[in-house]
């Protein structure tokens, strides 16, 4: 059924993209923030539309890795010891995820929704007329180690048996693509088909400029919970005000668990920070993409600098932001770019919403089907935006989604 008044709670991307495919389906839409549009992760992610990632996180090999990274504080992977007990139940789900067919399993389900990343974002961005943000340069993968470069070969294949197109590159056929790469690396592989917007942050700007002129209505207010009501739900605020609707979206990212809860879910969602630093002037230029999945982080050149990040640190969402973690990247990132100069930028840090088995939630709330959940897209937020708007308009207004959503359930766990 079209037509229907839907309140959004989140302007994130995945709340914006959401909103987009509701109000060109005919919907009335709001979209509540306390912070205004892409507060969150949203903001400052590292620009990637990763469609061609298919494997989870929790898979058997990570742990191998892991305990090797978890040595080094300042490494790709840390737990803060404050927030070591917290996260403990969801590492054991994590644990219990990264079984053969478990994993397997994941991976269908996030190889058929990123499958759908790309031509769902082609339409929203030329719909939205952002298209003009978008790069098609690919990415490279880059090792400047052998032992890791021959573990990332797996992947590889696993990559090529769902159509993705990776080329294996030596040490000089990339120096030939990224001339200011050191003579460290010893190889990696082209991903042509991968894509990039200008700067994530811009494009949620523009998607919130092009909604406004669709009619959808921004409201800068506090959620405190989401009531169904008989005929759809209401959103409550904090200052007291109550906001009827047929529909009602939860797409708050790592804010979504108190929701959910209240909603009858106890959705494992956790956070995974992640940092970055965004460098104006780098003294290199990059034409791609780079990804170092040996030290878990990549550079990513933006229309703002170059932006040099990613890493993950359990730390839950209170806790203030180790910067030395920043530090740490750029002293790797100098090492395989020498001419780097990340001496002035700007540091940032962002909470991905994430599950333990590496799946976002998307589907309905169990106290009623007037409240359809759309958070937890963790390292791929920004990739599965436009799809998740599009498989949540079609539960909203009663057609079949494109996607089977059974494996993104929230009463899965
Ligand atoms: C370092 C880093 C790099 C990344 N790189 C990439 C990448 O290259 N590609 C990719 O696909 N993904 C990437 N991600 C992941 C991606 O950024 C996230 O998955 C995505 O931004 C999540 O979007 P969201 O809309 O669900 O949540 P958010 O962006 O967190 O938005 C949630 C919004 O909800 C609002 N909110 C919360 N609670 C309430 C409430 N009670 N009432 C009202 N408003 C509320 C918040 O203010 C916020 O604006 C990266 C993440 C990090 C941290």
């Amino acid at each position: 059924m079209t037509g229907q008044r839907v309140h959004i709670v989140g302007a994130g991307i995945v709340g914006l993209a959401t909103a987009a495919a509701l109000v060109q389906r005919g919907c009335s839409v709001t979209i509540f923030d306390r912070e205004g549009v892409a507060a969150g992760a949203s903001r400052g992610n590292a620009a990637a539309i990763a469609w061609t990632d298919v494997a989870p996180l929790a898979s058997p090999g990570i742990w191998k890795e892991a305990i090797g990274w978890l040595a080094d504080p300042l490494g790709p992977l840390s737990v803060r010891p404050a927030y070591s007990l917290k996260i403990l139940p969801w590492m054991l789900r994590f644990l219990a995820a990264s079984s053969k067919s478990r994993v397997e399993a994941s991976t269908q389900a996030l190889a058929a929704l990123n499958g759908e990343a790309y031509p769902a974002w082609d339409r929203l961005w030329k719909a939205s007329g952002t298209h003009n943000q978008v790069r098609h340069e690919g990415c490279l993968e880059v090792f400047d180690n052998e032992a890791k470069l021959q573990r990332a070969r797996p992947s590889w294949a696993e990559q090529r048996r769902y159509g993705i197109d990776v080329t294996e590159l030596s040490g000089d056929d990339l120096r030939a693509q990224e001339p200011e790469l050191s003579d460290h690396v010893v190889g990696g592989a082209l991903l042509p088909g991968w894509t990039q917007v200008d700067d994530p942050l811009h494009l949620c700007q523009s998607l919130a400029s092009w909604l406004k002129e669709q009619g959808v209505l921004f409201e800068l207010a506090d959620v405190s919970a989401i009531v169904p009501t008989e005929h759809g739900a209401d959103v409550r605020l904090v200052s007291g005000e109550t906001h009827p609707a047929d529909h009602v979206v939860v797409a708050c990212g790592p804010w979504s668990r108190m929701l959910a809860s209240q909603l009858g879910d106890a959705v494992p969602l956790d956070t995974e920070r992640g940092y970055n630093i965004t460098v104006p002037s780098p003294g290199l230029k990059l034409r791609r993409f780079v990804m170092l999945p040996g030290h878990g982080f990549v550079l990513s050149p933006l229309s703002t600098g170059l932006r040099i990040g990613g890493a993950v640190e359990f730390g839950g969402l209170e806790l203030a932001p180790n910067w030395k973690r920043v530090d740490a990247m750029i002293t790797k990132a100098k090492s395989l770019f020498p001419n780097l100069d990340a001496s002035k930028g700007e540091r940032w840090m962002g909470f991905r919403p994430s599950l333990p088995d590496s799946l976002p939630v998307i589907g309905p709330a169990s106290a009623s089907n007037r409240v359809t959940y759309a958070f937890g897209h963790a390292h791929h937020g920004l990739t599965q935006a436009a799809t998740t708007g599009e498989l949540i308009t079609a539960l909203v207004i009663g057609e079949k989604p494109a996607v089977d959503l059974l494996p993104f359930s929230a009463q899965r766990f």
